[in-house]
């Protein structure tokens, strides 16, 4: 028998099409084809009742188990293919780490440069097989691109069931040609290419075919190995899935990766305190005001000619600096590049294998950059005094405070000039509730203001404070 026909008849048992199975081991005219086709009922009566008694937990796929007696014929057979010559190489072989993966540390040698992305340089450290088990035998750690059909019962393999190996037990894909993640057969759940348009075990067209679900990629810090990410329970994670679905059980995750509890705490107490500073600065209510008495305030400021202290870079030392000093400072930063770091990442690729890579930025150091700083002396204008005036009513009309200044309009030592001016003109008002408040308006306002007028005004409900933006004159 050939290794192809073996393997077409693993698919057709694992697809559960028996009668199919039945017609091929006719077709073949060999002597064991008796002893065949009494295994292949068998399977038919075990998938039945495994199907009669367990249907949500298998699923679509037919539940198969062999009883090791015909095992053992199927393994002879299997062998017996192996042996022969065949154009192609056998595919069903033992899972044995054929590779080694690179170890982490040094690059891998005779491989191509790495490539350019986002700034990082990733390696190529190769391909490599997922692992399955086989949920229906138990067989454990098939290979995800050899073993496509379960090498002990024949079951079709799960892409769900797929899990990372231990590093050290890497079985290398040598020349692996990436066309995408697998599909799964919408009829008989059999796993195909992503680049079958019908299925290989019961032709069904794949275009509406769902895509295998791949793992998270795992990343690991230089200097640490990737232990197996462990055998996967397709039927118990189907089942906590559904049970999540129908909210019978909370979310696992939920609360546990989360926020920390006093995070949550921090951030619903920030949330309140802005709420009441919101609430104290918007939430007013009118209240009536009367108009006690006006006051009002000038001020001019002076300045005065004369030396000052000052620095600046000594490339730009302003005209006129005199009894200069200079010295050394940290005028910038330089980014020196200082080695790289590196991870190692896996990545599930959907369709057996995995590929690993090693990323590595170049990380940079500051390092400062001095230059001369300037220190100095310099004749300039700076504050030296004001001179104010006040007065407490109307009738006391505002003026400008007189102001002597020494040696006016001359730019040498000690002489004087007039720096900024600034007024304002208060309303002293008193609220119904007998509390007393000023609020600066302007002179024309402020000077048409009558003694004893009522106003209206907006004042905080927390803080009881008026806002003068809102005073207006009542009625
Ligand atoms: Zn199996
Ligand atoms: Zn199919």
């Amino acid at each position: 028998m050939s290794q192809d026909d073996l393997q077409r008849l693993q698919q057709l048992i694992g697809a559960g099409r028996f009668d199919e199975a039945r017609a091929l081991v006719q077709s073949l005219d060999r002597p064991e084809a008796a002893q065949l086709l009494a295994l292949i009922d068998q399977m038919e009566q075990t998938a039945r009742q495994a199907a009669a008694s367990a249907p949500a937990a298998a699923g679509a796929t037919p539940l198969v188990t062999l009883p090791s007696e015909e095992g053992d014929l199927l393994s002879r057979l299997e062998q017996e293919a192996a042996a022969e010559p065949a154009e192609t190489p056998p595919q069903v072989t033992l899972p044995q780490a054929s590779s080694k993966p690179p170890s982490g540390g040094k690059p891998p040698s005779g491989r191509k440069p790495p490539r350019e992305e986002g700034g990082r340089r990733i390696h190529d450290e190769g391909t490599y097989q997922m692992l399955w088990d086989c949920q229906y035998c138990d067989t454990k750690k098939l290979l995800g691109t050899t073993h496509r059909f379960c090498p002990n019962c024949g079951a079709a393999q799960n892409p769900a069931a797929r899990y990372f190996p231990a590093e050290g037990e890497y079985v290398a894909v040598e020349d692996h040609e990436y066309v995408g993640a697998d599909k799964t057969c919408p009829s008989c759940n059999g796993l195909n290419s992503a680049k079958a348009e019908f299925c290989t075990a019961c032709g069904a067209p794949l275009s509406e075919a769902a895509q295998a679900q791949t793992l998270g990629a795992q990343v690991r810090p230089e200097g640490q190995t990737f232990a197996s990410s462990g055998s996967r329970d397709v039927v118990q994670e189907r089942f906590d899935a559904e049970m999540e679905r129908v909210g019978v059980r909370p979310k696992a995750e939920a609360g546990k990766g989360g926020m920390p509890r006093w995070l949550i705490a921090v951030i619903v107490l920030g949330v309140l305190v802005c709420i009441g500073a919101l609430v104290s600065l918007f939430w007013t209510k009118d209240a009536p005001a009367t108009l006690l008495a006006h006051s009002w305030q000038r001020e001019v400021t002076i300045e005065q000619y004369g030396p000052q202290p000052g620095s600046a870079w000594c490339d730009s030392v302003p005209l006129g600096a005199y009894n200069l000093s200079r010295r050394q400072e940290v005028r910038s930063y330089r980014q020196i590049p200082d080695g790289e770091e590196c991870e190692t990442q896996r990545i599930d690729q959907g369709d057996g294998t995995f590929r690993q890579e090693r990323v590595c930025h170049t990380v940079y150091r500051d390092e400062p950059v001095y230059d001369d700083k300037c220190y100095f002396t310099i004749n300039t204008w700076s504050y030296a005094r004001s001179v104010p005036a006040s007065g407490e009513s109307v009738n006391d009309a505002p003026y400008w405070p007189r102001v002597n200044l020494s040696c006016e309009g001359q730019a040498s030592i000690g002489c004087e000039r007039i720096g900024s001016r600034s007024e304002t003109y208060l309303l002293h008002l008193r609220t119904g509730d007998g509390k007393d408040f000023q609020c600066g308006v302007s002179q024309a306002d402020w000077q048409a203001a009558a003694l004893e007028s009522h106003w209206n005004v907006q004042v905080g409900v927390i803080d009881g404070s008026p806002r003068c933006d809102t005073l207006q004159p009542a009625g």
